[in-house]
């Protein structure tokens, strides 16, 4: 159904609706044209924060019975216009869903805008954490699960998408609904992308913590013995960190100029839980050989979940938060990362890839829309820059159009927070979801048949079979 765009007079109305300001001055328009890859743009008609359920019902119904577009927008962290309204579409910012709720022993209910540190504030005390968190607790948790969520415990338990216990969900009749797994509408919003609702709830599950984290820092100058050392440590760790940092060994003569180029070296650093007795490397056995122990250290669970904190402080204080953000991230088999790494580091340019994360993932557990290549175990392969200047972007975009033409063709499957690229085929989304795209245009024609949620990366004409 072709959409319309919001105009002055469906603004006024819902304001009277409301009794509620919705933005549509420049400056306000402005803020919200971008995302943090700053790499695509597109300039909502009118942006909306609404402080209350009810608030949120009002405008979306109003804007399925007008067949208005919106744009459900956490904290615009994503990459690739995710969060970016098309042409005339609605923002609908959900800043001022983020309290955190009551909890039990298994589960704790948050606002979907809540931080993942600001549900980490609450379960501490009570020695409970989500079974994944993030690198950066600052995403917001519905956000999160309407991608997937990767972080140091992926390995063990998949993506925190795998372990909501429940949701609420605005629909785009303005009804509310609190689904649970036996619900299609649950399965269609985690990994969703905004498309079938507004998460306003999530029940996010906990599991009991050590009160204590001791980590080793390996340091591997041979790929083949980090990948083993990595395989072992995936019996016994409770959270892998896994990359690949290059050292320059200078400037290659090539035909389109001299080109900085690299060693590499491979970095494990695993982390255990403890009370009392932390573990020690000789308790893995003779097999693990890293070419040095760099680092031991033990410290609380706490300072352990927020490590990433000082690191995304000095990119916003030193500048790097404004620059753009080609991220790359492509979720790929074990076979795959043993065939194309070598090849990934050789060539891509240093200026783009500073260093290349691997996380190791456990597909075990169902998890939405979210999508990997298919195997019970995969990596992600992930390029997170601190940010390029312009004129290293085009660079950087066609290092990413090259990776995706080698992983995707041996099935790897793109997570969907990176930057995909500008101008995807007509069935790039059937190719991403598979024997899935079925289900996901279904549920899409069920939830919401007017199409009115949707973004410049993915908007309702990619449901039309
Ligand atoms: C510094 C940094 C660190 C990161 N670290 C990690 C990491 O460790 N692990 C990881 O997996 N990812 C990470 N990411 C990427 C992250 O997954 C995405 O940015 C993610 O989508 C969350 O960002 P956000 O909360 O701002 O959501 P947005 O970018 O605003 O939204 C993301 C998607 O979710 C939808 N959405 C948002 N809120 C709702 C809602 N209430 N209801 C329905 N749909 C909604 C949006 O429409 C959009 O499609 C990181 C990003 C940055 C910038």
């Amino acid at each position: 159904m072709p959409l319309s765009p919001w105009t002055a007079h469906h603004i006024e109305h819902c304001e009277q609706q409301t009794g509620l300001k919705i933005l549509s001055d420049e400056h306000s328009l402005g803020l919200f044209s971008v995302d943090f890859g700053g790499l695509a743009y597109s300039k909502p008609a009118a942006v909306f924060s609404p402080p209350t359920t009810q608030a949120l019902q009002h405008v979306i119904t109003y804007a399925d019975e007008n067949c208005l577009p919106v744009t459900v927008r956490a904290n615009g962290l994503s990459q690739s216009g995710q969060s970016l309204p098309i042409a005339g579409g609605l923002t609908l910012r959900m800043n001022l869903f983020d309290a955190v709720h009551e909890q039990n022993d298994s589960f704790i209910w948050v606002d979907a805008n809540a931080s993942w540190s600001a549900l980490l504030a609450a379960t501490l005390k009570e020695s409970r954490v989500p079974f994944v968190t993030p690198y950066n607790l600052n995403l917001s948790i519905a956000g999160l699960i309407s991608v997937g969520g990767v972080g140091a415990a992926s390995f063990k338990h998949g993506v925190a998408a795998s372990h909501v216990h429940a949701l609420e969900v605005a629909t785009a009749n303005g009804e509310i609904q609190q689904v649970d797994a036996t619900s299609p509408l649950f399965r269609a919003c985690l990994g969703g992308q905004g498309q079938f609702g507004v998460i306003t709830k999530v029940a996010v599950q906990l599991r009991p913590c050590g009160r204590q984290v001791r980590t080793f820092f390996l340091s591997y100058t041979d790929r083949e013995q980090w990948l083993k050392d990595l395989a072992v440590f995936k019996h016994h760790a409770d959270f892998i960190e896994a990359f690949c940092s290059p050292a320059l060994a200078g400037a290659k003569v090539t035909a389109t100029g001299r080109q900085p180029f690299a060693e590499w070296l491979f970095s494990l650093q695993v982390s255990f839980e403890y009370d009392s007795l932390p573990p020690e490397l000789t308790n893995f056995g003779n097999d693990i050989k890293p070419w040095k122990v760099s680092h031991c250290q033990d410290e609380t669970m706490e300072s352990y979940l927020f490590r990433h904190e000082p690191r995304i402080q000095a990119m916003k204080t030193s500048g790097q938060w404004e620059l753009q953000h080609p991220w790359y991230e492509c979720l790929v088999t074990h076979d795959v990362v043993v065939s194309e790494l070598d090849y990934l580091l050789r060539s891509l340019p240093l200026y783009f890839a500073t260093m290349v994360h691997l996380v190791p993932i456990s597909g075990r557990q169902p998890a939405g829309f979210f999508m990997g290549p298919g195997h019970a175990d995969f990596f992600s392969v992930m390029i997170l820059n601190p940010g390029v200047p312009h004129a290293l972007v085009p660079g950087c975009l066609e290092a990413i159009r090259k990776m995706d033409e080698r992983l995707l063709a041996k099935g790897g499957k793109r997570y969907l927070s990176g930057f995909l690229g500008s101008d995807l085929s007509p069935n790039y989304w059937a190719a991403h979801f598979g024997t899935d795209y079925t289900a996901w245009s279904t549920l899409k024609r069920r939830y919401d048949p007017k199409g009115i949620f949707c973004s410049i990366l993915c908007n309702h004409n990619m449901t039309e079979e």
